[in-house]
Order: structure tokens, then C-alpha cells, then sequence
């Protein structure tokens, strides 16, 4: 573990997390879920679940909101923080839960399909109508 290594926690600090790798840039993810889920659109930052450690797991709910996947918030303060698939060894952790200046970039917009009409999405970044 080094000192440059990203971490996050929800609104309360009961849960907090931690980075042992690097972190992938950042994805809105505009799907009808995630709106729901979050108020307005989703952005996460990724990591394989073998490179965070966690702490406060017992504070977190997990809420399986589709067959694919589970999302997780905290059952004290609601911040929305993870969305883990079944099918792979990874997790995406919202971006507004990193602690700090995050050093990473916001690179695609997925599932703009599904999009709310109530907001525009900036041009020049990425934008797929599904997954990328
Ligand atoms: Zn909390
Ligand atoms: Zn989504």
C-alpha cells in the first residue's frame, strides 16, 4: 500500500474504503438504474475487488436491483457507493465518495440512452447509447 492510493467514504464515515491499485477514470453512467439510485446520473470509478479493502461492511445494504448485479449504500446516511456484478472480480465505487482530489478524469458516458431530458451531456467526451 502506498500513501498516493485513492480513498472514500459515505456521507456519515461509517464505511470507508481504500485503494491498493490504481483506479480507472471515471464513467457517468446515465442508465435508468443508476438515475433512480443516485438523483440524477451515476459516475463511478473502478477496481478489482482484490485491490480495496473495506471498512464498515456491516453498515452497508446491499440492494440487488438487477440480475446482474448488486448495489450497495449505507444503511445510516443512504450514500450510494458500490455496484458489484456477479459475473466478475471487480468494483465500481462512486466517484463521489473519494476523499480528497481524485487525479482522475472523467472519460465516457454510457447508457445515454436512457438519459434524463432534463440535462445536456458535454461534448467531447465519449458517449455510447449502452455499455461501452
Ligand atoms: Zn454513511
Ligand atoms: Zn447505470
Amino acid at each position: 500500500m502506498t500513501d498516493d492510493q485513492l480513498s472514500g467514504s459515505c456521507l456519515c464515515g461509517r464505511i470507508r474504503w481504500r485503494a491498493r491499485a490504481p483506479m480507472r477514470a471515471i464513467s457517468a453512467c446515465h442508465c435508468t438504474q443508476c438515475r433512480k439510485w443516485t438523483g440524477h446520473f451515476g459516475a463511478f470509478t473502478g477496481i478489482a475487488l482484490a485491490d480495496v479493502d473495506i471498512d464498515g461492511e456491516d453498515a452497508i445494504t446491499w440492494y440487488r436491483a438487477s440480475p446482474i448485479a448488486r448495489r450497495g449504500f449505507c444503511a445510516t446516511c443512504g450514500s450510494t457507493l458500490f455496484w458489484q456484478p456477479d459475473a466478475e472480480p471487480r468494483l465500481a465505487i462512486a466517484a463521489g465518495s473519494i476523499d480528497g482530489p481524485s487525479g482522475l478524469v472523467l472519460d465516457r458516458h454510457i447508457f445515454c440512452a436512457d438519459k434524463g431530458d432534463y440535462y445536456a451531456i458535454e461534448p467531447g467526451v465519449p458517449q455510447f447509447a449502452g455499455d461501452d
